[in-house]
């Protein structure tokens, strides 16, 4: 009976603070982190953080023993590089930034942060240097202005407004009868999906982390809002090591490597030229790609003109 009733009080715990718009994803994770079975080793450092140098060795991991998911990942996220993870639905790619964030621990192998293995440092330390913009956005039911504070709550007003202007959304803001006071979330302006990343990207450039995920909405978006939100992440990622779980072709093309996960191993790597040349998998799902973004524009095309 008390194995059940801890579970389940946690939950009601987790259900409350996200009724009360207490939560967003970050501290979402550091909520469940109390029934993860993750926890910091008894000697664990803080880790030390010189350029933010990512590096995967061989990575295995299953969420169910019987499953596999990732069957031995090697990669390497030089300093202020950008990665791109592209691969079918259901690759691993999501699962391969949990792992960063250590969520879950790894089976074997390894995942260093300027040489220290994340199983070796506080979690604590290990997530105040990685910051996350994720694919659903979960915004406080507070004010837009509180929403990206949160990102670094000692940063001047004159910082925030800096922040939500790289982040392309200050002109959207501008327009709004209370700006940045305006009240968002359950209770408030409802935000659209593009609108809240840009808010969370706001808050992460605010937070400059050195580290950088960006997980990508599936969504698709029309073109113009597209661009709005790859100049902001460029700006965020400009020289931050990042990795982009990429489902959009405009954030793959500009990364300094792409990898294709492809049941649970690499299965093709390089820069968008070199991949596209080799005319393997990523050339049919770009081609893929491009031919079912041509012919949503062209729809859009042909309803505007009626
Ligand atoms: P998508 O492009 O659809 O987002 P993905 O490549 O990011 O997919 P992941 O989210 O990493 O894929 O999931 C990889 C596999 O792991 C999937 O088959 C998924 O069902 C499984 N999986 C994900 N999360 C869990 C979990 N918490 N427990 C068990 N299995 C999981």
């Amino acid at each position: 009976l008390l194995q059940l009733s801890v579970p389940l009080n946690f939950i009601g715990f987790v259900y409350r603070e996200i009724r009360q718009g207490l939560t967003d994803i970050e501290e979402m994770f550091d909520l469940l982190e109390v029934e993860a079975e993750v926890v910091d080793a008894p000697d664990a450092k803080e880790l030390h953080i010189g350029t933010g140098a990512l590096c995967f060795r061989d990575v295995r991991f299953a969420y169910d023993p019987e499953r596999p998911i990732l069957k031995g990942i090697s990669f390497d996220v030089p300093a202020g590089k950008t990665v791109a993870i592209v691969g079918p639905s259901g690759a691993g790619k999501s699962t391969l930034s949990r792992l960063l964030y250590r969520f879950y621990d790894i089976q074997s192998g390894s995942i260093t942060i300027d040489g220290q293995d994340v199983r070796d440092v506080t979690q604590k330390s290990l997530r105040s240097v990685i910051g996350m913009v994720p694919q659903d956005t979960v915004l406080f039911n507070d004010t837009l202005a509180y929403n990206i504070h949160y990102g670094r709550p000692d940063a001047t007003e004159a910082d925030v407004m800096a922040a939500a202007d790289a982040a392309q959304i200050s002109g959207f803001i501008a327009k709004l009868p209370n700006g940045f006071q305006t009240m968002v979330g359950e209770r408030g302006l409802k935000l659209s999906g593009g609108e809240k990343q840009r808010v969370a990207i706001a808050r992460t450039i605010l937070k400059a982390p050195p580290i950088l995920i960006l997980d990508e909405a599936t969504s698709a978006l029309d073109t113009h809002t597209e661009q709005e939100i790859q100049s902001a992440l460029d700006v965020v990622s400009k020289n931050r090591t990042t990795l982009v779980i990429a489902h959009r072709l405009s954030t793959v093309i500009g990364a300094d490597e792409i990898i294709v996960l492809k049941d649970g191993m690499i299965a093709e790597r390089g820069t968008h030229a070199s991949l596209i040349a080799s005319s393997g998998l990523y050339a049919s799902m770009w081609s893929r790609q491009r031919e079912a973004i041509q012919a949503e524009e062209r729809l859009r095309e042909v309803r505007e003109m009626d």
